[in-house]
């Protein structure tokens, strides 16, 4: 048997429908942009293993810093004990987050996501506000697969089958938005007079707005412009609503700057990263948070105190190779490359026969309808995408070069043409 029958008999694979599955490909080895599969045979990892990796595969600078700490400590305990790896990966941290001093491990996106959801409940209860119960967020946003942050995702589409199971939340339009998109100040007026409304009848009721910042990743990477976000955030904050920020995905560098709150220069009191924290060698989340909601959680009883935190919080090993990503990230070459991606991808979508083309830092995105065409053709050439529904992206590692991108673009052309014979494009 091979590798893939065996799979087949005994594995189930995630976000899959096993009994349509397609054949898997059994990925033998990775190297800085590229997954190499059991016949040698490479391929462009344009969605960088679904978004986690930053610096290209089995990266040595983050292979021998996961290496060091593993044999001098592998794991400990992280209530009543912590370890340099944590504390300075938080220190590191800190001095590009500005405002933001308090940092709270765990495991995952989701879980990142329901630390902010459970402590911006609690900051309330805390201080005897009992009303504020109910949580706003995006129509289309995802946060993640456990229920608190599959409830927040109330309308993503994943999860509609869990949906009386869900807590109370209130939803907004998101206004998505591409190059030459004439309606776009329609949407965000509709979207705005939305959060008016809910305002009006209940901002007293609620505790938190979550945002995925910029991008909308698992609805179709829809992109909303940094402006729209200023405006819902001042707009909340009048009424004391807590801001989480869920940057997940587009964290440390993905969106042009290292985090893309910098763009609208506001600084929520929820900050989720995870996804690229670790360079995409390892698991670990954090929920960073300010002085004044951490102040909340101050007592001298244990009842007030924050009663959440899993086995593996604050792991040594991720928090080496999260340090060691981390240093490549601030390298000068590093924001170059990223610059570099993000050329390449305005230069490669220009002439794509498709709709909808938008870019935001080092993530490309279009809509066509034979998507799932395109995947399997890009996947015979050596590319790896994987379309979410009639959307198309590319989020390749910071290690792939321009003449990468370009050749890509060419062959993603050369198909869309084969399948769309006599269109050029479709300006
Ligand atoms: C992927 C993602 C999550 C969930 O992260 P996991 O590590 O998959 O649990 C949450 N929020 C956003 C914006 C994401 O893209």
């Amino acid at each position: 048997m091979n590798l893939n029958e065996r799979d087949k008999k005994i594995i189930w694979h995630p976000f899959t429908q096993e009994k349509i599955a397609e054949h898997r490909i059994a990925i033998k080895r990775a190297y800085g942009s590229y997954i190499y599969d059991e016949q040698n045979k490479p391929y462009l990892d344009l969605i960088s293993s679904w978004w986690v990796n930053l610096h290209g595969h089995a990266h040595p600078d983050i292979a021998k810093a996961i290496y060091n700490q593993s044999i001098s400590l592998e794991h400990v305990i992280f209530a009543g004990f912590t370890h340099e790896p944590a504390v300075k990966l938080c220190e590191k941290l800190h001095s590009l987050l500005p405002g933001l001093s308090k940092f709270f491990f765990s495991d995952n996106g989701s879980t990142a996501v329901e630390v902010a959801l459970k402590m911006a409940y609690q900051y309330w209860r805390n201080q005897g506000d009992l009303k504020r119960t109910i949580f706003l967020s995006f129509n289309g946003g995802y946060h993640g697969d456990t229920f608190g942050a599959m409830s927040i995702g109330l309308k993503s589409g994943f999860h509609d089958i869990f949906s009386d199971l869900f807590f109370s939340v209130l939803t907004i339009p998101f206004p998505e938005t591409w190059d030459r998109d004439e309606e776009i100040q329609n949407k965000e007026t509709y979207a705005l007079t939305a959060l008016e409304h809910h305002l009006n009848n209940s901002a007293d009721k609620i505790a938190a707005l979550i945002v995925e910042r910029l991008i909308q990743g698992a609805n179709g990477m829809k992109m909303c412009r940094p402006e729209f976000v200023k405006k819902v955030v001042s707009l909340v904050r009048r009424y004391e609503i807590l801001v989480i920020f869920d940057e997940v995905m587009t964290g440390f560098g993905r969106t042009g700057t290292y985090f893309s709150f910098e763009q609208v220069k506001i600084i929520p009191d929820f900050l989720c990263l995870a996804k690229g924290l670790t360079g995409g060698f390892l698991p670990l989340a954090l929920t960073v948070t300010t002085e004044k909601v951490y102040s909340a959680f101050l007592d001298e009883k244990f009842n007030k105190a924050f009663a959440h935190g899993h086995s593996y919080t604050a792991n040594p090993l991720g928090c080496a190779a999260a340090l060691a990503s981390l240093d490549l990230l601030l390298k000068q070459s590093t924001m170059e490359s990223i610059q570099a991606i993000n050329n390449a991808h305005r230069k490669g979508l220009a002439d794509l026969p498709a709709r909808q083309r938008r870019v935001t830092g080092t993530i490309a995105a279009f809509d066509v309808h034979e998507a799932q065409t395109l995947k399997r053709k890009c996947l015979e050439q050596g590319l790896l995408i994987r379309p979410l529904g009639n959307s198309v992206y590319l989020l390749p590692p910071y290690s792939t070069n321009t003449s990468e991108l370009e050749e890509a673009y060419d062959k993603i052309r050369n198909i869309l043409k084969s399948i769309y014979p006599g269109r050029c494009n479709t300006k």
